[in-house]
């Protein structure tokens, strides 16, 4: 049988505040965004008609919106907000990367890829992540060797 593929996404939303210590134009400021993710996996539709399970997509990857929903986030080299939050009781998201949005979509690709990777009829993740309505990165990752262009054709 002739492989089919598609590619499937699912929307993520969440609230987080953050800085950009070294940013000279507003962005050093304690601020927030509500972010938005979309996650799309591209692979093989398999015998019962999914490329992946939404409820498996979303087991996986909310966890990790749950630890930023409504949290900091702060690069461990951000010294003056590291110091205040850690002595603040509040909810924090310490990373080892500056917040910036492209910086973010890499984590989460990175955090997810592990298990995506065991799913042998998946090729490529892609993540959107919106930190305003205009304004957004993309990071596209390969998850089988051989997956370069997909085809649809088939
Ligand atoms: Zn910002």
């Amino acid at each position: 049988m002739t492989k089919r593929l598609a590619r499937v996404a699912q929307t993520f939303r969440w609230e987080m505040g953050h800085r950009i210590p070294y940013h000279q134009s507003g962005c050093q400021n304690f601020h927030g965004h509500s972010y938005k993710m979309i996650v799309e996996v591209e692979g093989e539709i398999q015998d019962n008609g999914m490329v992946i399970d939404f409820f498996d997509l979303r087991d996986l990857i909310q966890p990790i919106v749950d630890e930023m929903d409504h949290a900091f986030m702060c690069s461990q080299d951000d010294e003056l907000a590291r110091d205040f939050l850690k002595q603040s009781g509040l909810k924090v998201c310490f990373v080892d990367f500056h917040s910036t949005v492209e910086n973010i979509a890499h984590y989460f690709a990175q955090r997810i890829r592990p298990v995506l990777e065991t799913f042998p009829n998946l090729h490529v993740l892609r993540i959107l992540l919106y930190e305003t309505p205009e304004e957004f990165a993309e990071v596209s990752l390969a998850l089988r060797p051989e997956s370069g262009n997909p085809d649809y054709s088939g």
